[in-house]
């Protein structure tokens, strides 16, 4: 991926344009098409990982706050519900021409809100409108339904928007992901309330405003900023939202379906992963390289489907390694927006402090440090990228989501030791497997436990396949018509063709 053009000093005079109206105002909830601040007055300050500096002041919302977006969201619903889709999708493709003019503001207010590089960021906004565009299109086909005539039935289906829905979303790439739960929610005729990560919550609020500006009507769509504990918590627990969509961490996830108990939520959630990549000794080595490097090095490793384990074939491991140690120490680790960065900081000092520790654990456990295994000497939270080798399969660095650039290698000798091994962990979200035997490629994905499997390829996202997890990676499916399943309910009618015989109880 090419590195944008432009230089630092230049973005970062750019960034001050962009950050001013945020510094004065703040970061506010935005209900019923009002931008207001939380009913208590309390705020939280959201500072930048890049150096701690203020971003802005933001909005701390509790359950009352919820409250008053969900009936917001409640109110709204049956006129966006019964809106001609036709018109859904007008609307929706001017949020996405929004997000287009807007690109550039977005990505640089995301890479000082989250460290991510702007290599990485220029792109997400992009992406972003193109989520819009893809579900905007598919909103009039949303309700179609089948026919399944019986002898004396006939059987339609027809699907309706479930009603308000609550979307919670994590800190990483809070843009893209917003975009890729909320698009689909309103193309489907749902209304929402959007409970954003209290370490990245800035574009969230710009997003909301493109929306409004493009004709989505108030109340569509709401937005309560805070902490997990108590906005996220009020929401799952509010009994005017239907459903929670949630990306998250899976104990999180697995708090959210507890806390939605009490009023039987639906629930979507898209959770952590340790994702093995796995390389056999008769792939293309320099292509696995490359796909290797990209999927746990890009976005700073703080992605859900990165690669984060290497399963190596012994055989190839030596020389595999030593190219991968060699790339390793060249990646640029720098300012996230400096146009050559490809590392940026990490998001806040808790998550470095949980990253800078797996450094630890591995020199206990007995793995080795062969790349990194340092933060940068510089404000911020910089970590060099890291590469753990000769680690073993129940080793922690091999077990835990880190989610930062932190790649643990395992080598393995047959296919069956590489599948178990794969298999090995609580997680299951993507696995990506490098070999040129096909009949092997077949058998290694039919066995191998994960949602999303890429075979001599890294995570290329294809809008309408089926995005999820198995095991703690997640329940249900986004993309193409699984996003519309999970925000709508589906209806069955019987229309009866003729005089059938009807059980004649007491005649
Ligand atoms: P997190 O679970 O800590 O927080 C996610 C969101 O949940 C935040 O908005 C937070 O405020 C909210 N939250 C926290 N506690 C809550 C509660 N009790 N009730 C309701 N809401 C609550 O996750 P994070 O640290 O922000 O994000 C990193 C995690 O997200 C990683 O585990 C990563 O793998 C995962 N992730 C998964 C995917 C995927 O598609 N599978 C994508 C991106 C990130």
């Amino acid at each position: 991926m090419a590195a944008p053009k432009g230089n630092l000093q230049d973005n970062l005079k750019k960034l001050e344009g962009f950050l001013a109206p945020l510094r004065e105002n703040g970061v506010l909830n935005h209900i019923g098409g009002k931008k207001v601040p939380a009913a208590s007055g309390a705020t939280f300050d959201n500072h930048s990982p890049v150096d701690e500096s203020l971003v802005c002041s933001v909005a701390r919302s509790s359950a009352q706050d919820v409250d008053a977006a969900a009936k917001a969201a409640k109110e709204a619903f049956p006129a966006w519900r019964d809106m001609p889709a036709t018109e859904r999708r007008k609307i929706l493709h001017r949020i996405a021409d929004g997000i287009v003019e807007r690109a550039e503001e977005i990505a640089f207010l995301e890479c000082q809100d989250t460290g991510q590089a702007l290599r990485f960021m220029s792109k997400a906004a992009l992406r972003g409108a193109e989520n819009f565009r893809f579900f905007a299109d598919r909103a009039p086909s949303a309700r179609d339904g089948r026919s399944l005539p019986s002898p004396t039935l006939l059987n339609i289906t027809t699907r309706v928007p479930i009603g308000p829905v609550g979307v919670i979303t994590p800190w990483n790439t809070p843009f893209m992901l917003s975009t890729w739960k909320i698009a689909p929610a309103l193309a489907a005729g749902c209304t929402v309330v959007h409970k954003p990560a209290e370490f990245s919550p800035v574009t969230a609020s710009l997003l909301l405003e493109i929306a409004e500006n493009a004709g989505l009507p108030a109340g569509v769509w709401n937005l309560v900023n805070g902490y997990g504990e108590d906005a996220g918590k009020a929401l799952t627990e509010h009994r005017d939202i239907k459903a929670i969509a949630f990306v998250g961490e899976s104990r999180t996830g697995s708090m959210i379906m507890k806390q939605g108990a009490d009023t039987l939520k639906r629930v979507h959630f898209e959770l952590g992963g340790k994702n093995p990549v796995i390389v056999f000794e008769d792939a293309d080595i320099d292509r696995a390289l490359d796909a290797a490097i990209f999927m746990i090095y890009s976005l700073n490793g703080e992605r859900c489907t990165s690669s984060s384990r290497l399963l190596v074939q012994s055989s190839i491991r030596d020389a595999f390694q030593e190219k991968l140690v060699e790339r390793i120490n060249r990646i640029k680790v720098g300012h996230p927006l400096d146009p050559q960065t490809e590392i940026g900081p990490l998001i806040h000092k808790t998550h470095f402090d949980k990253v800078t520790s797996y450094f630890d654990v591995a020199r206990a456990e007995g793995a080795t440090i062969a790349a990194g295994g340092e933060a940068l000497d510089c404000e911020g939270h910089y970590v060099k990228p890291t590469l753990f080798t000769g680690a073993r399969r129940d080793m922690r660095i091999a077990q835990e989501e880190i989610f930062g650039p932190v790649l643990t290698a395992i080598s393995f000798e047959t296919e069956q030791e590489a599948l178990e091994i794969a298999n090995g962990v609580e997680y299951g979200l993507t696995g990506y497997v490098w070999t040129n035997d096909l009949t092997r490629a077949l058998r290694f994905t039919d066995r191998l436990e994960a949602g999303m499997i890429w075979v001599n390829s890294e995570n290329v996202r294809h809008l309408p396949t089926p995005f999820g997890g198995v095991k703690s990676s997640g329940i249900g499916r986004d993309g193409g018509d699984w996003s519309f399943e999970f925000y709508m309910e589906q209806k069955h009618i019987g229309l009866a063709t003729g005089q059938h015989a009807i059980p004649r109880l007491g005649a």
